[in-house]
């Protein structure tokens, strides 16, 4: 099982990328995680991502697609995986394209998960006190949910139009929204 996990800030990929790697026994792969580990660690990755994501900036192109492509190519993400946060804009996407060409792995599908801005901005707000991440101020938060509206929302329609998008209500309960995921994607198995 190859998916991409996409929809805005807050709308809860991170805890539905767990909860599939776990039912599918597949890595969930998210560039913030990758990133976040690094800017604690004070990697030279860290230092080098960490204006951009202090200011909710996409980091450059290059930096984020080689990381991918690295961790596409580990062991444990041979047999599918879960991509959080990854494409978010068209170049990106162009060279997941590439990356997945080359591996003769095409993508089977892409989950987009929705759910109003007020409720995206409470969640925000609430997971805000709780973890407390650097990029989680009101202006950086905005900034963000601008990025994606302008960078990463268009990506969906080049999805629809390859006829992999699966839309998923992201409100409700957790356990709920997981279950109707993977009961549609089991439907997509035993159609294709
Ligand atoms: P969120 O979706 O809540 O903004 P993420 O953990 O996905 O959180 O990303 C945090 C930050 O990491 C982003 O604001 C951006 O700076 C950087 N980042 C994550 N994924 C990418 C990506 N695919 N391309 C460029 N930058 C990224």
């Amino acid at each position: 099982m190859r998916l991409l996990i996409m929809g805005p800030q807050g709308v809860g990929k991170g805890t539905q990328a767990a909860l599939l790697a776990e039912h599918y026994q597949i890595p969930a792969i998210s560039t913030g995680d990758i990133f976040r580990y690094n800017l604690k660690n004070q990697t030279d990755l860290g230092k080098k991502v960490q204006a951009f994501i202090d200011k909710g900036e996409l980091v450059p192109d290059q930096l984020t697609n080689s990381i991918i492509k690295d961790r596409l190519a580990m062991e444990d993400a041979q047999q599918g995986w879960i991509l959080d946060g990854y494409p978010r804009n068209a170049a990106q996407v162009e060279a997941l394209d590439q990356m997945l060409a080359e591996l003769e792995t095409p993508l089977d599908k892409v989950l987009a998960l929705q759910a109003d801005r007020q409720v995206l901005m409470d969640r925000m707000t609430k997971r805000a006190e709780i973890e407390g991440r650097s990029d989680d101020t009101p202006d950086v938060i905005a900034r963000r949910l601008d990025v994606y509206a302008k960078e990463t929302k268009p990506l969906l329609d080049i999805y629809k139009d390859r006829g992999l998008l699966l839309e998923i209500n992201g409100v409700g309960q957790i356990d709920q929204i997981s279950k109707t995921v993977i009961s549609q994607l089991d439907h997509l198995d035993h159609t294709v």
